[in-house]
């Protein structure tokens, strides 16, 4: 059944990440050319909210790895199941901060009160 072997050639077993609570939900097949870029959100059940969430999608050889998630996680840069460009990103001057990458704050859904960052209007 050579038709079948090149069929399943097609695609790559993605693992995605839920955004609100950072657990590994379901994987699934993606179709290799129809791959987004790294790092893409999807909205998923996720069953450990009990509800349908944004995951992030880590493929097997992307870009985007589990590492990558569980800083982005950890981080806390994802607010409302959103991932804020980096671009968009509030610079921050304090560099010893943890939550400081490359002169931004990492920290988009304010989970850690800094005490830097400029109160909110
Ligand atoms: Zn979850």
């Amino acid at each position: 059944m050579g038709r079948k072997t090149d069929y399943r050639r097609e695609f790559t077993i993605s693992d995605f990440f839920c955004t609100e609570c950072g657990r590994r939900g379901l994987s699934c097949g993606r179709r290799v050319g129809s791959q987004r870029e790294a790092g893409h959100l999807k909205k998923l059940y996720c069953m450990y909210c009990g509800k349908e969430t944004n995951h992030a999608e880590v493929r097997p050889y992307g870009a985007y790895n589990v590492e990558d998630f569980e800083e982005e996680f950890r981080l806390g840069r994802f607010v409302d199941g959103q991932k804020i460009p980096i671009a968009e990103l509030m610079s921050c001057s304090k560099r010893d901060c943890e939550y400081n990458k490359d002169g931004r704050c990492w920290n988009s859904n304010h989970s850690f009160d800094c005490g830097h960052r400029p109160k909110e209007v």
